[in-house]
């Protein structure tokens, strides 16, 4: 019999960014690769659901009790890094911050735009994290998958994955990443890497609200127009329901300010949707993942 860890009755507010989430009926945090898989084997063989989560930046979670197992992999956190050719190797659970800041200091260049996002890799891979016209397909080079039904483990290349803006067949098949292979260009200049890369971490904190609990962009950007500057021309930032608040600095941010809950937060989602779509004919996609909602 594997060795197999879990607990009961988690609450999930303490593993999303926005700080809001119901519980888990069983929760775990698998330490590496192998114990990960266990996990998967163990919900497979009794029937069990699984659900993944990073480090739950991206995600709203409502209140409500979540049967199943759900897998949290932010101590699945070992990374390799080869500076002459650039190849790294990551654990699902490392985090993009952790891996930027190792970049630099590697001399290894393109991956100072990841420094601000406050995610795994895993969950970057499966929203196709970016930022402008960067995103992290563009430094893929494979993942390493493990089907949740076959419990099959496969290796996909880059090529093989159909990403698109924020968007990955992960988000829609069995498929869980448990670690990638990413390139990035070697031998640059480490003090100018670090310089970018401290200078992009100031702007994103400068423009973005990083002093409160968020999910990061509510919704995905329309083609040819901002989400953000749809949301602040209506008037809309500073609009609040109970304690979730569109940010005053940013119109694509939801904030919590103390004790917010799922359902304030799904009402304001759906009140920006309404009015952005009323006043400028724009049906604003949520960017946000939804756990737990009958959301379409
Ligand atoms: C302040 C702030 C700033 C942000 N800035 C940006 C930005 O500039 N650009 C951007 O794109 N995003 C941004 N985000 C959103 C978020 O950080 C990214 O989407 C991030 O990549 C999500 O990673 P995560 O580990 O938190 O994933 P989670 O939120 O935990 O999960 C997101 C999705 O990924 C799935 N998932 C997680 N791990 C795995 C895995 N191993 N295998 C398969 N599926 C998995 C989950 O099931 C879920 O569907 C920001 C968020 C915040 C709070």
């Amino acid at each position: 019999m594997k060795n197999i860890n879990f607990e009961k009755k988690i609450k999930l507010s303490n593993y999303t960014t926005i700080k809001v989430g119901g519980f888990a009926e069983y929760f775990s945090k698998p330490k590496n690769t192998d114990e990960f898989i266990n996990l998967i084997e163990w919900a497979n063989a009794n029937n069990q659901k699984c659900r993944i989560i990073g480090a739950g930046s991206n995600l709203l979670i409502n209140n409500i009790f979540l049967k199943g197992l759900t897998i949290c992999t932010k101590r699945m956190n070992s990374i390799k890094l080869d500076s002459n050719k650039g190849i790294v190797e990551a654990e699902a659970g490392v985090m993009l911050p952790t891996m930027s800041n190792m970049l630099a200091k590697n001399g290894l260049q393109g991956g100072e735009w990841t420094v601000g996002i406050p995610g795994t890799i895993g969950g970057a891979i499966c929203m196709n994290a970016g930022t402008r016209n960067l995103s992290i397909a563009k430094n893929l080079l494979s993942v390493q998958a493990i089907d949740t039904q076959t419990l099959k483990i496969y290796k996909i290349n880059k090529d093989d994955i159909n990403f698109k803006y924020r968007f990955s067949p992960f988000q829609q098949n069995n498929l869980l990443i448990i670690s990638a292979r990413l390139l990035f260009e070697p031998k640059g200049n480490i003090e100018k890497l670090l310089e970018n890369t401290k200078r992009i971490l100031k702007k994103k904190t400068e423009t973005q609200p990083y002093d409160l609990p968020s999910f990061g962009s509510v919704f995905k950007n329309p083609i040819n127009a901002y989400a953000g500057k749809l949301i602040e021309e209506l008037g809309l930032k500073g609009f609040k329901i109970g304690d979730a608040e569109i940010s005053t600095i940013h119109g694509n941010f939801i904030v919590n300010n103390s004790s917010a809950n799922s359902q304030d937060i799904l009402d304001l989602i759906t009140v920006i949707q309404q009015k952005v779509l009323q006043k400028k004919g724009i049906f604003l996609q949520p960017e946000v993942r939804m756990i737990g909602f009958d959301y379409p």
